[in-house]
């Protein structure tokens, strides 16, 4: 029986909440850590093999390099800078599209022909220099997008009504940063339309956009606090790569090309997309608002003034 294998190339906050999360949900069986840090990635492989006796799934974990993805099904990337307070996802770009232009070429040069998750900040510009530089087809690189603000949407929308998260049909799309966006009329609470539900209750739209304002905070709030975020996007992580492995073909708000689709070229942004064990099938195209469609746009322009600075 061919074995599951990922390859996580990062292990710092972010790569080891996914690490961890991955260990104790299963569905792999083989994980291997690589950082350029190496002793780190060793210790990391054993102190979370440790925990083996007590897992409900056997997974063998343990640290090494770039040719160990010769055979891998899934490649995630965490490797590089994170923010730091104050700071936005898009000022890391020129240190870490240069980390991820190198990680592809190592993983590449190992005969790599799997997928490749990318989680680096700022995200959709990363996810864009790691697909230009594998040239795999974009269908099989793709980013966590959105999916982490779509995650805090729903569990903030579900204590605003209390309902569980699981029951909220909503989205955050564009750049996973400032410029996001929800597009209220495609949000649901179970099958009722949260729109109806705020008339209900006297609220209009800009009530929601309050909530909306807390989502795009959320990164910088934790970070005050507690100097990093990773527990949300490591299961946002797992997420993704078991809806890959396991041919879920469920709908994730992730960072996937565009080139025409939303009337946007040659850009990675965070849109609905159908996941399945050969990565991005197909763009959920909804049509959106006036208003939204500007707010695309307007999140693709930056995305894309953001990439001119770079060289790919
Ligand atoms: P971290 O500093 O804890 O870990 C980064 C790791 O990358 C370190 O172990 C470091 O040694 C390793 N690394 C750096 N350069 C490398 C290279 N060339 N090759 C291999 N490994 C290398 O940072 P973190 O908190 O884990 O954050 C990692 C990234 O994830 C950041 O860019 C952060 O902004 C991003 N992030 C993304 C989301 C999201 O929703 N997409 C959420 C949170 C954080």
């Amino acid at each position: 029986m061919k074995k599951r294998k990922v390859v996580l190339i990062g292990t710092g906050f972010v790569g080891m909440s996914f690490a961890y999360s991955l260990f104790n949900q299963g569905g792999v069986n083989e994980l291997i850590l690589v950082d350029i840090l190496k002793e780190k990635a060793e210790g990391e492989a054993l102190d979370i093999s440790h925990g083996l006796a007590y897992c409900p799934n056997n997974m063998e974990v343990t640290y090494g390099n770039y040719k160990n993805c010769k055979d891998a099904d899934i490649v995630v990337i965490t490797a590089g800078i994170a923010q730091k307070p104050g700071q936005t996802r898009l000022e890391l770009v020129e240190t870490n599209s240069k980390i991820a232009k190198d990680i592809t070429k190592n993983i590449m040069k190992s005969g790599f022909n799997g997928i490749i998750v990318v989680a680096t900040n700022p995200v959709d510009i990363i996810t864009y220099v790691v697909q230009k530089t594998s040239k795999l087809d974009s269908s099989k690189v793709i980013g966590t997008g959105t999916m982490l603000d779509t995650a805090r949407l729903r569990y903030m929308l579900g204590e605003e009504l209390d309902v569980n998260p699981i029951d909220i049909n909503a989205i955050v799309m564009g750049e996973h940063g400032d410029s996001s966006f929800v597009p209220w009329e495609y949000c649901n609470i179970g099958c009722k339309n949260i729109l109806d539900i705020a008339k209900q209750k006297n609220k209009s739209i800009s009530d929601l956009e309050l909530i909306r304002n807390d989502v795009k905070n959320a990164a910088y709030e934790i970070i005050e606090k507690k100097k990093a975020t990773y527990y949300g996007i490591g299961m946002a992580l797992t997420k993704l790569v078991k809806a890959i492995l396991d041919d879920e073909r469920t709908i994730l708000t992730v960072s996937t090309y565009l080139n025409g689709k939303y009337n946007e070229e040659d850009i990675y942004v965070g849109v609905p997309a159908v996941i399945t064990g050969g990565g991005v099938r197909e763009i959920l195209e909804i049509s959106l608002n006036e208003a939204d469609q500007k707010k695309l746009d307007d999140s693709c322009q930056l995305l894309k003034d953001t990439l001119q600075k770079i060289t790919i």
